[in-house]
This record gives structure tokens, C-alpha cells and sequence, in this order.
């Protein structure tokens, strides 16, 4: 005998309980009728607003946004999940919306004011609720509760003396075996309660489900009576989230999978209500490597792990997507090889092809993949991202970067275009270190700090370096190609006892003080202040002949 009570008074209990919702199961039905879709998918994030956005919601998201827009006609919305009303944050309902803006990720409902399966907030569907839980007490699937925590607390060590499964099920649901009589008065004294399922699972049943990411799973019966709404009234995510995707026709659930282990009380719901249970796929935990071992990424030990952190770094929308995607599938990478202008969203995301226990996160590989969407960029993009990122995170920047567009832009420009993919930045961060020396204040200040007599090669003295530089300021010709302004400058490196060539000055070191190498290292670092930059030759005529005799003249005092 599951329950004493009959299903009349089940009936009663349902409006005694429920006074208050006049609008049956039947009007909602109504409301939310089937999407005219052609069998497209539905699919959803559901994030819940508790803090700072993890770049796994990012990821979930993404995934979510790919799988229903490989079809035409499919749907992805986004359903803010805030009924723990302990733990909501304010703030956090911007972050996550923000975080679907800045990520470009395609959401057709529930943001700015889309699609008509609202309300998307769970707080603002609290009628919904009651009215299907309504339902459920009518049907003899759910009860109301009184059990106090102290009650819950005296069952619970009980179990553990006796080293019994913890929970609210069989024998130990004491609040299933309360009469008609007792709920009813109850309910007149005012005592507290919460709504239960009237669980009829079993644990001694196993059940196979089809993960779409995991394969096959084999998961014991639910036979909880869990909690469906709390005493402050509001649902649980079991409950709300059984409900909204039943009405907003959700075909496919990918979720984190931590939710595995409630699947079974899930598909009691749906059963429960007689509703088609969707398809799930659950998603394995963004991990990362520590030291020898890995763990999930997180929110409290890694800065990287929040999605701001790629915000305010200044990595290109396109590079974490892309990344994103790299570790979703890890045959993105070769794809993208093979297709370098298609836009990402051609690329077909596979469920199955998903870590089944969790992608391995690497920053530096994000790095990678970054410098080669900025390479493919055109000068003017990198522009005009650097002046939107730096207007509030970098004013110093920003200002030098408004003072001679021109220059700037052709600073930009250099090594862009051609064959060659220039890779020195991967993120706006980077660009004050990348093109920072082009600006004379920059530079002034760079020089300031190089300890030049270390920097220099082996092969010159300072004495010897100043001499050759000025020298060459007074022969540098801006107009030449490159193949004639090298081997000129193989000829200023002959006429100094430096070899023309490695090849000539391997083969007998003790003949030369250096190769014309470390001329052009002489000149990088006096025009840069750096030992690595992009091409020289296109470096000097950016700079113009003015800047550069003046930095090579000045470079040594
Ligand atoms: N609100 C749940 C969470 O943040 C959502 C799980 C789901 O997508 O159903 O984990």
C-alpha cells in the first residue's frame, strides 16, 4: 500500500492544498502548444543565478546553440533557473545575459525580450507550479509533509546506526502514512509543510537510458519522496525544471553531469505527469591539469575559470568559441584547417564525440588558437577591437592609439595579408607589449629600463654597437624593397668585418666578428627595444626614416 488515502480524498487534498489556482493543467497545455517546427530540436541553458558565470556555462550554452541551429528550424532558449531563493545573487542575472552577448552565442528565447514560452525566469512561473502540482496531489502522486527537520534528523541517524541507504523513502517517508484526518488538521493549525513526491520506484530496479554524450547508462529506480515544493512555497529544481520543459517543448536536456544521479527521480516526474520524456546529454566537468593529476576547473582557484576573465583579457569572441569547440570535439581543429573562411557555426558539433569524462582545459593552447584568429584579422579589425576593449581597460592605450590612426593602423598592418599569419598577439592584452615600443613615449620608456650592455651580442661592444648605428641611420633608404634593402644591408655588414651570411660565417667563425644577423639584431633592438618582433624591414618603414635615425642615433647616449 503506497498510500491510505483514496483518490476522492486526493481530490480534496488537491483544492485544500491549492485553493488558491484557479487555472487548471489543461489552460497551461493550452498556452504552450506544440512549436511548428518540422521535428527540429529544442534545446535550453538553464543557468541559475548563485554567482560569477563559469566558462562551463559558456560551454554548455554553446553546445546547446549548435546542436538545435543544425537545423534550420531548431530552437535554443535560455531559462533562468533562480528558485533557491537562499543562494540567487542580483547581479548574476545580468552576468549571464551579458555572457550570451558577448559570446555570440545564437539564443532565440528568453533574452531581450524573445519568444513566447515565457515567462523564461522560474520565479516569475510560481503559478505554473502549483497549478501542475496541483495536478500531481490529484492524481495521487504527491502529499504534503510535516515532517520537522529534528523529525529528519531522528531518521536520518537511524539509518546511519543501522547502515541503511539515507532518505525519505519506503517505511522511513513517514509522512506518507498520515491520514486524511491528520493532514487536514494540520493544515488548519498552519503547520509548515512541503509538498512531496509519492514515489511507487523501487531501488531493487535498474533502468537503461540513452545518453547522448555517455552512451548507455544503467540507473537504479528513484524511490524518494523528494521535495517538489519547500515550505517557502517555491519549487524545486526537480519539479520546475520537469515542468518548463515539458511545456516549452524541450526535445533535448544537455546539462552538467552532476544531474545524472537525479535523472531517475526525473523520469518518475515525467511519468508521473504521462508526459514524453526528453532526450539528455550530460555534459562531463571542464577539467584542468594540476600538476600530475586533474581537476575540475574552478571558480575559486582558477580566474580563468570565469567567463569575465575572457572579457576582460580581450580575447576575440571567435578564439574562446573556438576553442570551446576544439575541446567539444577534437576533430574542430582539422576542420578548421581545411576550411579557413568558413565561419565556425558550419562546423558539425557532435554529442558523441564529447569527453564522456571531461575536456581538458590548457590556456596556452587557447593562446594559440587566439593568435591565429587575430593573424587572419585584417589591420583594421585589430583597431577598432583594441579601442573598444581599451576605452575601460587600458586608457593609456587607448589614448595612444587615438593620437595618429594612421600610424597605428599601419602598425597594425605589418606582416598582414600576405602568406605569413603574424602571431604576436592573441588577445588585446597582449598589444601594448606587442606594437607598445611603435609610440616614442612608449619606447622612451622601454629604453629606460633595457640594460643594453647585457642585451647586445656577444660579437659588439657598446662603443662598437653606437658607431655602427649611426652610421647606418645615415644610409638607411626607405624606399627600397625588401630583397634590396637585405642585401645592402649584407654589404654594411661586410664593410664592418661582419660575415654577409651564417653560411659564410660558419664555415670560418675566427675570419668574422659576427654575420649580418647580428646587425639586424642591432638594429631591432635600438628601433624596439626588443630582441623578437615582426619584420623588420616593414618595421623600419612603418616607423619612418625620422624615427628611425633618430632612435638608431639615440639609442646609445
Ligand atoms: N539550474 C541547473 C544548474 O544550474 C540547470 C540544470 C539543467 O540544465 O537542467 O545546474
Amino acid at each position: 500500500m503506497i498510500s491510505d488515502l483514496t483518490p476522492t480524498q486526493f481530490n480534496d487534498l488537491a483544492e485544500i492544498l491549492f485553493p488558491d489556482v484557479k487555472e487548471g493543467v489543461d489552460a497551461y497545455e493550452a498556452k504552450f502548444p506544440e512549436r511548428n517546427i518540422d521535428g527540429a530540436p529544442v534545446t535550453r541553458f538553464c543557468p541559475s543565478p548563485t554567482g560569477v558565470m563559469h566558462i562551463g556555462g559558456v560551454f554548455a550554452a554553446l553546445i546547446s546553440d549548435r546542436i538545435a541551429h543544425a537545423h534550420p528550424k531548431g530552437v535554443f532558449y535560455l531559462r533562468i533557473e533562480d528558485t533557491d531563493q537562499g543562494r540567487k545573487i542580483e547581479e548574476a542575472y545580468d552576468g549571464i545575459y551579458s555572457a550570451m552577448r558577448s559570446f555570440d552565442v545564437q539564443v532565440n528565447e528568453g533574452i531581450d525580450g524573445k519568444g513566447s514560452y515565457g515567462p523564461y525566469v522560474q520565479s516569475e512561473r510560481l503559478d505554473i507550479y502549483r497549478a501542475f502540482t496541483k495536478e500531481l496531489v490529484r492524481l495521487g502522486h504527491a502529499y504534503p509533509c510535516f515532517s520537522t527537520p529534528e523529525e529528519l534528523d531522528e531518521i536520518r541517524k537511524k539509518q546511519e546506526a543501522l547502515k541503511l541507504r539515507p532518505g525519505y523513502y519506503g517505511t522511513w517517508a513517514v509522512g506518507r502514512k498520515n491520514s486524511f484526518a491528520d493532514i487536514t488538521k494540520n493544515i488548519s493549525e498552519k503547520k509548515p509543510y512541503v509538498i512531496r513526491l509519492l514515489s511507487r520506484g523501487s531501488d531493487k530496479n535498474q533502468r537503461k537510458y540513452n545518453d547522448l554524450i555517455k552512451g548507455e547508462i544503467t540507473v537504479t529506480e528513484n524511490d524518494q519522496d523528494s521535495v517538489l515544493i519547500k515550505s517557502d512555497g517555491f519549487p524545486t529544481y526537480h519539479l520546475a525544471h520537469v515542468v518548463d520543459d515539458h511545456l516549452m517543448k524541450t526535445t533535448l536536456v544537455l546539462r552538467g553531469d552532476e544531474w545524472v544521479s537525479s535523472l531517475p527521480l526525473h523520469l518518475e516526474l515525467f511519468a508521473a505527469f504521462g508526459w514524453s520524456v526528453p532526450s539528455y546529454a550530460h555534459i562531463a566537468p571542464i577539467l584542468k591539469q594540476d600538476g600530475v593529476g586533474r581537476r575540475k576547473l574552478s571558480k575559486r582557484k582558477d580566474p580563468e575559470a570565469a567567463v569575465s576573465y575572457y572579457v576582460d583579457q580581450g580575447y576575440p569572441t571567435d578564439a574562446v568559441i573556438e576553442y570551446l569547440l576544439n575541446i567539444a570535439n577534437s576533430d574542430f581543429e582539422p576542420w578548421r584547417a581545411a576550411n579557413l573562411i568558413l565561419p565556425n557555426s558550419k562546423f558539425p558539433l557532435r554529442l558523441e564525440k564529447m569527453s564522456k569524462s571531461g575536456a581538458l582545459f590548457d590556456l596556452k593552447k587557447l593562446d594559440d588558437v587566439s593568435k591565429n584568429i587575430v593573424g587572419r584579422m585584417s589591420a583594421d579589425e585589430v583597431y577598432q577591437h583594441v579601442r573598444v576593449w581599451s576605452q575601460t581597460r587600458d586608457t593609456e592605450l587607448h589614448d595612444l592609439f587615438g593620437k595618429d590612426e594612421v600610424y597605428t593602423r599601419a602598425v597594425l598592418n605589418i606582416e598582414r595579408g600576405g602568406t605569413t599569419t603574424r602571431k604576436d598577439i592573441g588577445k588585446w592584452n597582449d598589444v601594448r607589449e606587442a606594437v607598445g615600443y611603435f609610440f616614442d613615449d612608449v619606447y622612451a620608456d622601454l629604453k629606460s629600463k633595457l640594460d643594453i650592455a647585457t642585451t647586445l651580442p656577444a660579437s659588439v661592444t657598446v662603443e662598437q654597437c653606437k658607431a655602427l648605428l649611426s652610421e647606418y641611420a645615415g644610409v638607411y633608404d626607405a624606399n627600397l624593397d625588401k630583397v634590396t634593402w637585405f642585401e645592402k644591408l649584407k654589404e654594411f655588414a661586410g664593410a664592418h668585418g661582419f660575415a654577409k651570411d651564417t653560411k659564410e660565417f660558419k664555415a670560418d667563425p675566427s675570419k668574422f666578428k659576427g654575420s649580418v644577423g647580428d646587425i639586424a639584431m642591432l638594429l631591432r633592438l635600438a628601433l624596439t627595444t626588443k630582441t623578437k618582433t615582426p619584420d623588420l624591414h616593414e618595421t623600419m618603414k612603418v616607423m619612418g626614416v625620422d624615427r628611425v635615425s633618430a632612435r638608431l642615433k639615440g639609442f646609445i647616449a
